[in-house]
């Protein structure tokens, strides 16, 4: 009889993940009583169902049988992608599996920030005169960056909402946001309009603090910026100071350059700025359609 592969998951993931693994593979976790270090199982893994580990050339190297490692999530920036092409072992991700819980929670943080959530929470003083929302029906939503993520915002914001979309993305042909009932803009005249701001893209070198002071005091007066996307787009201290100068109403940010924000950080005593600890993929149904799909990557390649 052949020796069923074994598929190494170093750190919990949805259990569902397991029960799809289990039928074609020895799945052995890399935690709880009867876990394996990488060294104990090296020889045999024919998979890693990786979420944030580190898998480095040398262990790629000392794994013969090893044939992928399936991210749960997206970004490769903790697997050695070049020796794995090199020995021919394919490394995946499940890009699309998180973008509606990321696309929630960018509207959460919105209408935390609109009706004074953080406000009533801290409960400083006369909260309920303190607080004067603002609904977003026929609000402006400006999008930047209109992949998977914005696209979901989009439809929540303009059906569920009634809001005015706006999108500025380069890469994305105006036919796909005219279709979406988005209207493409160049990013000075979104930026122009948008009451309520959006950041959606990848960081690179080109959207390295892509909104800084300039950017934030063009938005409209009382305007109110959400970042859901990764620290270092939006430049924290040029948000700052557009908050403590009143220019905007508020912020909600679920990512931002040091993780998790120091609890002495300045913006954690602004009231009107709305902070996640990186939670906009936390939920059941993300988690879990990160697993599976990593795990059907894994099915199909070592069946
Ligand atoms: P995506 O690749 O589907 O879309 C990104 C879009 O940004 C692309 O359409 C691209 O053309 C556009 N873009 C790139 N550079 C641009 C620029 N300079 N100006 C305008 N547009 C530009 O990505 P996605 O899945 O929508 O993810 C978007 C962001 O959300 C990423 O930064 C990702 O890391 C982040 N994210 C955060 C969480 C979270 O938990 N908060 C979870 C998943 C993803």
């Amino acid at each position: 009889m052949t020796e069923r592969p074994l598929v190494w998951i170093p750190r919990p993931v949805h259990t569902d993940a397991l029960a799809r693994l289990r039928p074609h593979a020895d799945v052995r976790p890399g935690y709880g009583a009867d876990g394996a270090t990488f060294d104990e199982i090296s020889d045999r893994v024919a998979a890693i169902l990786l979420r944030t580990e580190r898998v480095d050339g040398a262990m790629l190297r000392r794994a013969p049988r090893l044939r992928i490692v399936a991210r749960h999530g997206v970004g490769l920036d903790t697997v050695d992608v070049d020796t794995a092409r090199e020995l021919g072992i394919a490394v995946t991700t499940t890009p699309a599996a998180n973008s509606r819980s990321v696309a929630e929670h960018a509207m959460t943080l919105l209408l935390a920030v609109r009706r004074g959530i953080g406000i009533a929470i801290r409960n400083e003083g006369d909260t309920r005169a303190a607080i004067r929302g603002r609904e977003l029906s026929g609000g402006v939503l400006g999008l930047v960056g209109f992949g998977r993520i914005a696209r979901e915002v989009a439809a929540i914001a303009s059906h569920g909402f009634g809001m005015r979309v706006l999108a500025h993305d380069p890469m994305v042909p105006v036919s796909v946001m005219t279709d979406a009932g988005v209207e493409p803009a160049d990013l000075p005249t979104l930026l122009s309009l948008a009451e309520n701001l959006s950041l959606h893209v990848p960081l690179v070198e080109e959207t390295r603090d892509l909104i800084g002071l300039p950017e934030l005091m063009a938005l409209p007066e009382g305007a109110v910026v959400v970042n859901t996307s990764r620290g270092g787009i939006l430049d924290e201290s040029a948000l700052l100071d557009a908050v403590r100068r009143g220019h905007l109403a508020g912020a909600g940010l679920d990512v931002t350059t040091v993780e998790p924000l120091p609890s002495d950080h300045p913006l954690r005593a602004e009231p009107s700025v709305v902070i996640t600890p990186h939670t906009g993929a936390q939920t059941e149904q993300a988690l879990r359609r990160m697993a599976t799909e990593a795990a059907d990557h894994i099915i199909a390649r070592i069946t």
